[in-house]
């Protein structure tokens, strides 16, 4: 196996901050990586530990299998995308995604062209005499990509890059992001708190909290498996169940997580448990229902065509055994 990135046992820290812990990952070559986590968690320090603008305390950080502390970030195969984009206003847009290049020397015809190639990989080939601010914020994320790629980095780091985009674009951007890594073929680690973002784009996600990474592993494992009750809040909307619950719905008595959708609402004296509708919610597809169950609740989606029992209807709760997961007690 070849890794682009490996970080063995890294720890860094501000003062008394230990913005990353003890940190060990693996990043496989090729792979869209996700790193995801709250606001604080390290996540954009373990980035900076990459490109080499921060240094471990502790541990160390390889780069294609090469031990990085002497390397300075300009001699490192890697390049950032970040949220703010930082375009130059006063450059066009094809000198903006050249800059780069004219600082290693590359002349006028041979940097512009490559410049050109890149506005078109990003799908803005006719834009490159525009100003930035002549731009939507969409396009100017896409020419903070071009011009991240335009010195053929062998890994691309990623910081929060949707992040000033509404909704729409977000998600138009987050296929073709995914796309254009597939087509490049070159590693991506990619930095965001949006759980839905990180799922559905990356190949591999390493969940963060308090400067140490909690799970790592493919989107449905850190889904459908999550091993503490952080990843299990923070992934997604999935059910808590506390062990005393867990114990009278008949599993063990431990920390379990059930997903909305892998339960069923039954008739009151036939569910492994009952309570009472409290709240119905429509998203698109399905209603989530949520239940009470005396203090506890716990939320089912059901297909929106399906009729619910109103609020403060008796009802059962239903899964199957393979449905219910069980976590460690954290
Ligand atoms: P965000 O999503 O808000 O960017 P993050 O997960 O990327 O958060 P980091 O930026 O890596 O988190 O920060 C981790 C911790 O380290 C935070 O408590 C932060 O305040 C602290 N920190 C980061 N850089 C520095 C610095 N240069 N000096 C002091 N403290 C820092």
């Amino acid at each position: 196996m070849s890794y682009a990135v490996e970080f063995d046992e890294v720890s860094r820290s501000f003062g008394a901050v230990r913005a990353v812990d003890n940190v060990s990952i693996a990043i496989e070559e090729g792979t869209f990586f996700a790193m995801l986590g709250p606001s604080g968690s390290g996540k954009t320090t373990c980035l900076r530990l990459i490109s080499g603008f921060e240094r471990p305390n502790a541990g160390h950080v390889r780069i294609f299998g090469e031990n990085s502390e002497n390397l300075p970030p300009n001699r490192r195969p890697v390049n950032t995308v970040f949220q703010d984009y930082a375009l130059f206003p006063h450059l066009n847009v094809r000198d903006n995604v050249a800059y780069g290049l004219m600082v290693q020397g590359v002349d006028k015809r041979s940097r512009h062209g490559r410049a050109d190639e890149m506005l078109s990989l990003v799908k803005l080939g006719d834009y490159g005499d525009r100003k930035p601010a002549q731009l939507s914020g969409g396009q100017r994320q896409r020419v903070a990509l071009a011009r991240a790629l335009v010195n053929k980095p062998r890994v691309l780091l990623l910081d929060e890059p949707l992040g000033a985009l509404d909704l729409k674009l977000r998600e138009a951007m987050q296929d073709e992001l995914k796309a254009l890594q597939k087509q490049l073929g070159i590693t991506f680690v990619f930095v965001t708190h949006d759980q839905g973002e990180a799922l559905s784009m990356a190949d591999r996600v390493a969940v963060f909290n308090d400067g140490r990474i909690v799970q790592a592993g493919s989107p449905e494992d850190i889904y459908q498996r999550p091993r503490t009750r952080f990843v299990a809040d923070f992934v997604g909307s999935a059910n808590v169940l506390s062990p005393a619950l867990s114990q009278s719905a008949g599993s063990a008595k431990a920390w379990h997580s059930l997903r909305p959708e892998s339960m069923e609402l039954a008739k009151a004296e036939s569910g492994r448990l009952a309570g009472t509708v409290a709240s119905i919610r429509y998203i698109g597809p399905v209603k989530r229902v949520t239940v009470d169950l005396g203090g506890d609740q716990l939320t089912v989606a059901v297909p929106a065509e399906r009729t619910v029992p109103e609020p403060g209807t008796r009802v059962g709760l239903n899964w199957s055994d393979a449905s219910i997961h069980r976590m460690e007690d954290e």
